[in-house]
């Protein structure tokens, strides 16, 4: 039986761009003998529309967006009445990621594809992400975090504090959000201060983390219970880190996959990246981010509990490696949705 699939993306968030360009490829790959599809737009001030059921591959994105109907409460009633079997939300970062629809969709009883709320949620907060690591025994780079209040309240001891505590360089993010969107690597505390008011343009809550020169090595991991990883990759970005451009606007970045490791670092970093995906009680998806220094230690960076998801984008292309093609692995997670969806009744 053909499985009705509500596909929801754009997003309110700082990272709706890149869900634009994930949903276009996903809408191509997916097979329409197998599956009705019902595109759901979310603009980027919150507003839901439902497009109509898809009958041939877009070419464009706004050929999506603009043949809708309804609004929220025409979603949502959709939702509740069971139009959709499953639900895809495409979505990155907040409003999105965060475990907001995915608390939604578990009020609605509706199967979803990615992690639950308490997964998403976490991971997508820096610093509760990595606190929680640090409970698990990965190991990590130095961090603090700053709300906005306390950043407003007196900035001069703010950048002593972290001077002290984290030094130079350090990275600093908004504690929510991906795609490398308001980070910043400083040198020194006039730098800081830039940074610290670019970060909390995104987020009341901002990460500063000890910067580290390192291998970046990445990992893709599929499964509920019984969580796989896929082949590991490496990311050499041309500049000096891998910021937004890099990322989505530059081509100059170079994936390399395998990553050229030794049998004992792969052994080792399969095992560090399934401990994370427990620690956060992952399920579905996760890409894990890995530094991997000039010691041999490897550090955890981060888990995206909805990466990047594009045919060029590094956790297709590590599940591509691993023998997995694109349009197979959209079919493996909304597979696993349904069987996480099915086990908790
Ligand atoms: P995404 O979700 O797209 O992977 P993100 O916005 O969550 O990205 P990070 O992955 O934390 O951001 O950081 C983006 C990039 O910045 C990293 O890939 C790396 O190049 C660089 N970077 C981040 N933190 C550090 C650090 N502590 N030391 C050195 N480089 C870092
Ligand atoms: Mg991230
Ligand atoms: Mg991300
Ligand atoms: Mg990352």
């Amino acid at each position: 039986m053909k499985k009705k699939l509500g596909l929801l993306y754009g997003g309110k968030s700082a990272e709706h761009n890149v869900s634009l360009q994930t949903a276009k490829a996903v809408t191509a790959a997916l097979d329409l003998y197998k599956f009705d599809v019902y595109p759901v737009y979310i603009s980027i001030d919150g507003t839901w529309t439902e497009g109509e059921k898809l009958e041939t591959p877009v070419s464009t994105i706004e050929e999506l967006k603009f043949t809708g109907n309804g609004g929220m409460e025409h979603v949502l009633s959709m939702l509740a009445q069971g139009k959709y079997d499953v639900v895809f939300p495409l979505l990155h970062g907040p409003n999105g990621e965060d475990g907001t629809v995915q608390g939604l969709l578990e009020v609605l009883n509706v199967p979803y594809v990615g992690n639950g709320v308490l997964a998403s949620s976490a991971g997508m907060d820096k610093v509760v992400m990595k606190d929680i690591f640090a409970q698990a025994g990965l190991k990590q780079v130095g961090y603090t975090h700053m709300t906005r209040m306390e950043w407003e309240q007196d900035k001069e001891a703010g950048c002593t504090l972290i001077e002290r505590e984290i030094g130079w360089p350090c990275f600093v993010k908004p504690a929510n959000l991906g795609s490398s969107v308001g980070i910043s690597k400083c040198q020194s505390k006039e730098e800081l201060a830039c940074a610290m008011e670019e970060a909390f343009q995104y987020d009341r809550k901002v990460i500063i983390e000890e910067g580290v020169v390192a291998r970046e090595i990445e990992v893709g991991i599929l499964g509920n219970e019984s969580p796989v990883c896929s082949v590991i990759g490496e990311i050499v970005p041309k500049k000096d880190f891998y910021d937004y451009k890099a990322k989505y606007e530059d081509d100059d970045t170079a994936l390399i996959i395998p990553a050229d490791l030794t049998d004992a670092q792969k052994a080792e970093m399969e095992q560090l990246a399934i401990r994370a995906f427990r620690s956060l009680d992952c399920s579905g998806l996760v890409r894990a981010d890995f530094f991997l220094m000039e010691s041999g230690s490897l550090l955890i960076n981060e888990v995206n509990t909805m990466p990047g998801f594009t045919p060029f984008s590094m956790f297709p292309l590590l599940w591509k490696e691993a023998g997995v093609e694109y349009p197979q692995l959209i079919e493996k997670m909304i597979d696993l949705a349904v069987e996480r969806h099915t086990e908790k009744q």
